[in-house]
């Protein structure tokens, strides 16, 4: 390890002298500049499998007590870093909702990290700031559709925000719950407000119980976060069943009822566009009526569906995103930004100021400052990259990438149908299903009673996990699994892969390649031997 001198002078030329020529640096940003995926490919080649074998590169508790160059440093993380990170650009990468990039991210973000600008407040930020608020301006029009004159007004306004932009979907669902939270046990009749007492005199006030939030039951993990964040308990998190993967409105307007006839408030019904595990949409539209008529918040989590949005042909899909009071979008996920970039938006401009925080030094009355309504303080100037994608991509791009990916996740599904070896367990909604390998054999049976198709589903659930662990650890292609409660098995939950279709260059040919590679894992795997030859055992 080359140490360099520890003096002021050697830590001047870290902060100011750019390496030239031939420094690993300085080939790193060759390599990177050229196709961040030529470069992935170049470097994962990784030979550690395990965790734990990595752990060992990363076990001193120490900081290193003296300076290294920069150039020596890099090569360490070339080594020890890059070559052990996961090539979310490779094609077959189709297990999660994070992808590969488009390359103009790349050169653009050095700006934004150069410039380090903090968000928190217009004295450190200027342009910045008015570029975020447009850019929230930009999605609120996307979701509510709003004429001109609301966005001139408003847009710029000190006393309002059409949104937060945040780290992601997590910040921003909190964030939106945060506002309704304190706009329905806001201040009135000499009652503070909840922000100010807290939730014990605020339940008191309004003789309630308890204050609970209601989702299906595919809602995402970060409502169970908030329901505990906001004070208000994870007991309070209704997650209603969903055999059929969506929150149905009948069902949200009776147990909400009688939620409240138990002497508590709904806070709010969260509607999810796209669910982390299967895709589907709820009925936005049915469920803002269910919200009306219960007297509370309507969310709509829309952190992975949201693009949707950007789609003519696909946006109907969603119908009913401009009745919630509160959305989320995720802009690292379908809009293929960088990780950390998440939004809330609002309908009412003015809701956000519930939650308004002014304090002396930053964030005084009458500011611009974007800190005065959001959750996190510090921010770096992550907007940009949307606004860029905005400009450089196009509505009319986005359409195409989402039209691409919901149309190719609907062939895909075809594929599966068709094999006679493969179960396509939910449909596409938008570009996201799940499947799993099932044998020939166990096609149109005789009635299986209730007992043998559970077991049929245990070994199969067995089979699944397996391969999918074996398919991950070849390091060809990658599928995540989940576990569902599916309709045509009674409501129980089966384990099933999960694919998500975001890298624009997956192709056909990849997807028939995975199907391949899970058939041939399943040959010699003694759940697969078995149920081949499950009919003559049956029949026998
Ligand atoms: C991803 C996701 C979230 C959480 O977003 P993060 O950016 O991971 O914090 C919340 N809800 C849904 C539906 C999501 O897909």
């Amino acid at each position: 390890m080359a140490k360099a001198e520890v003096s002021l002078e050697h830590l001047f030329r870290v902060f100011t002298k750019p390496e030239h020529d031939d420094s690993t640096l300085a080939k790193i940003e060759r390599h990177l500049s050229d196709n961040v995926s030529d470069f992935l490919s170049q470097h994962v080649v990784t030979k550690k499998t395990s965790l734990e074998e990595i752990e060992q590169d990363f076990s001193s508790a120490r900081v290193p007590d003296s300076p290294e160059f920069v150039s020596s440093h890099a090569e360490a993380l070339l080594d020890k870093l890059v070559a052990h990170s996961v090539n979310t650009y490779a094609p077959t990468f189709i297990g999660h909702m994070t992808s590969a990039l488009p390359y103009f991210h790349l050169p653009l973000s050095k700006l934004m990290v150069g410039l380090n600008q903090n968000l928190v407040k217009i004295e450190t930020s200027k342009a910045f700031t008015p570029l975020e608020r447009q850019t929230l301006g930009m999605m609120h029009n996307l979701i509510y559709q709003r004429e001109d004159d609301f966005y001139a007004d408003y847009l710029h306004s000190a006393e309002h925000s059409l949104g937060a932009f945040c780290s992601g979907g997590t910040v921003a669902n909190i964030t939106a719950l945060w506002v309704a939270r304190n706009l329905l046990l806001g201040p009135q009749d000499g009652f503070k407000g909840v922000a100010k007492t807290g939730l014990v005199a605020a339940y008191k006030h309004f003789n309630i119980e308890n204050l609970g939030i209601m989702s299906s039951r595919r809602g995402h993990y970060s409502l169970g976060k908030t329901v505990d964040v906001l004070g208000i308990g994870r007991d309070n998190m209704l997650s209603i069943e969903s055999p059929k993967q969506i929150l149905s409105p009948e069902k949200a307007l009776a147990a909400g009822k009688a939620y409240q006839e138990r002497g508590n408030k709904l806070l709010a019904i969260v509607g999810i566009a796209g669910t982390t595990e299967t895709g589907h949409v709820d009925p936005l539209d049915e469920l803002a009526e269910v919200a009306k008529e219960l007297g509370c918040w309507f969310h709509v989590d829309a952190a992975w569906g949201g693009a949707t949005l950007f789609s003519d042909t696909y946006r109907s899909k969603l119908k009913g995103i401009e009745d919630a009071d509160s959305a989320t979008i995720d802009a690292h996920k379908q809009m293929y930004v960088p990780m950390g970039a998440g939004m809330a938006l609002f309908k009412d401009p003015a809701a956000s100021n519930s939650v308004r925080h002014h304090a002396q030094y930053i964030l005084r009355q009458g500011s611009k400052d974007l800190g005065a309504t959001t959750l996190e303080g510090s921010r770096n100037g992550m907007a940009m990259m949307v606004y860029s994608s905005f400009h450089i991509l196009g509505r009319r791009g986005y359409e195409l990438l989402i039209d691409n990916a919901i149309e190719k996740a609907q062939l895909f599904a075809d594929m599966i149908s068709q094999h006679p070896c493969f179960e396509l367990t939910t449909s596409p909604v938008l570009s996201l299903l799940t499947y799993r390998l099932r044998p020939e054999a166990l096609h149109d049976l005789p009635d299986l009673s209730q007992s043998e198709i559970q077991t049929l589903n245990h070994q199969l659930d067995e089979l699944t996990v397996s391969i999918q662990k074996r398919q991950r650890e070849a390091g060809r292609s990658f599928v995540s699994r989940t576990r569902i409660e599916l309709e045509q098995y009674n409501n129980e939950s089966v384990t099933v892969f999960r694919v998500v279709l975001a890298n624009p260059l997956t192709t056909v040919e990849d997807l028939s390649s995975i199907l391949e590679e899970q058939l041939a894992l399943a040959q010699d795997h003694p759940v697969w031997l078995a149920l081949t030859q499950f009919k003559q055992v049956k029949i026998a």
